[in-house]
């Protein structure tokens, strides 16, 4: 039988550990953490993307358009909790009806489904809290339980006989064939390095030393006071590649408000830091109300955006490599990796 490692116990490292383990290979998951999905794969809007934003023929395109479809699959045959709620781009004033236009052809050129342009008074009948002019609907985007998620998939990693090994990094590749850890070495025919934020350390560990992850945070409030059903985005924000703050239902009481982006002060940072007043002109730009809603906002949580840079220069897309031929590699598995991650397990077990 052939031996794989994984390293990282994400969303992304679960499902390629799982598509392995379907093709017969004995998988070891390394995770660093005494759980699964403790960092970025817990800490996000928990939106199943449609496949809106990305430019046409990228990886991160093709692979959240499948993934879409492919999560849905997922968590109808396995129970996992998530609510087809779909999503509105909103057009705050005039001048942005020509963005969702953009986003709506890109979309479309993607192959993302349901989409298509609504005018102000089918937001207001579903959404009656948020202002605007028209806006960008989006049929497939769904809301997804991501704690229920990480927990449906250490069952079935269980059920398949993956070794799940906790608290127990990866620190050297020997060989690309002998991953040595704390509790001593495993030897593997493949390694997957899917650590995250932390994918470039693990990078440099079979000499590919040219990149860098710098985590830029996202922080959150919440609250239980608007009544929102609908995930309801502003048009993305530019400066830095983001999609905006947004106001997102969950599959519990809370709409939570955001991500910010601010620099983080480490990769294990959680700290909300935001000033307050970032949240303020987001929420007032988009919900008449808001000095109502104002006093019952709360803070939230954070996640770290793995954003990783090669010899200096951003990667605008996912990044999945080999070096040498037994190891993969993958990098700047930002938004939308959640949506992603079963199409990129799949993606990766083709290039083995
Ligand atoms: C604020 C924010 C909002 C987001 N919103 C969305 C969204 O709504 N929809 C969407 O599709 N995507 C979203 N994303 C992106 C999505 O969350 C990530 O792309 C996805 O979770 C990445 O999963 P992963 O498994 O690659 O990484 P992670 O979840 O970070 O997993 C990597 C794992 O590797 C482990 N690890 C690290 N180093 C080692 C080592 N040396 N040895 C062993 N283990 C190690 C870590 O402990 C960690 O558990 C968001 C991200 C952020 C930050």
């Amino acid at each position: 039988m052939k031996q794989a490692v994984v390293i990282g116990g994400g969303v992304v490292g679960c499902h390629i550990a799982l598509e392995l383990a379907e093709r017969r290979y004995e998988v070891f998951l390394l995770e660093r953490h005494s759980r699964l999905g403790m960092d970025t794969s817990t800490r996000n809007s928990g939106v199943l993307h449609a496949g809106i934003y990305y430019p046409a023929d990228s990886l991160k395109a093709r692979l959240c358009v499948e993934g879409n479809r492919l999560s849905r699959e997922f968590f109808d045959r396995t129970g996992v909790q998530y609510r087809p709620s779909g999503k509105f781009i909103i057009a705050r004033d005039r001048s942005e009806i020509s963005e969702i236009e953009a986003l709506r052809d890109k979309a479309i050129a993607n192959g993302a489904e349901g989409i298509s342009l609504v005018p102000q008074d089918t937001v207001q009948k579903r959404v009656p809290c948020v202002r605007c002019v028209g806006a960008l609907h989006s049929a497939s985007t769904c809301i997804i339980d991501t704690g229920d998620y990480l927990t449906t998939l250490k069952t079935l990693l269980m059920q398949r006989d993956v070794h799940l090994l906790y608290e127990c990094p990866a620190l050297a590749i020997d060989g690309g064939v002998r991953v040595e850890t704390p509790r001593g070495s495993v030897d593997a025919d493949i390694v997957i390095n899917a650590a995250g934020l932390y994918a470039d350390e693990v990078a440099r560990m079979t000499g590919l030393d040219d990149f860098t992850v710098v985590p830029l945070k996202g922080d959150y409030y919440c609250t239980t006071a608007l009544p929102l059903e609908v995930p309801v985005y502003p048009p993305p924000n530019h400066g830095h590649g983001t999609l905006g703050v947004h106001l997102t239902p969950t599959c519990g009481p809370d709409v939570i408000i955001g991500p910010s982006e601010t620099p983080s002060r480490g990769k294990d940072n959680y700290d909300i830091e935001t000033p307050f007043a970032v949240f303020d002109d987001s929420l007032r730009d988009m919900i008449p109300n808001y000095e109502a809603i104002r006093p019952s906002l709360r803070e939230g949580f954070s996640g770290n955006r793995p954003r990783a840079f090669r010899g200096g220069t951003r990667c605008e897309d996912f990044i999945i490599m080999k070096q040498p031929d037994s190891v993969i590699h993958l990098l700047s598995i930002e938004s939308p990796g959640l949506t992603s991650a079963p199409a990129i397990a799949r993606f990766v077990v083709k290039m083995i």
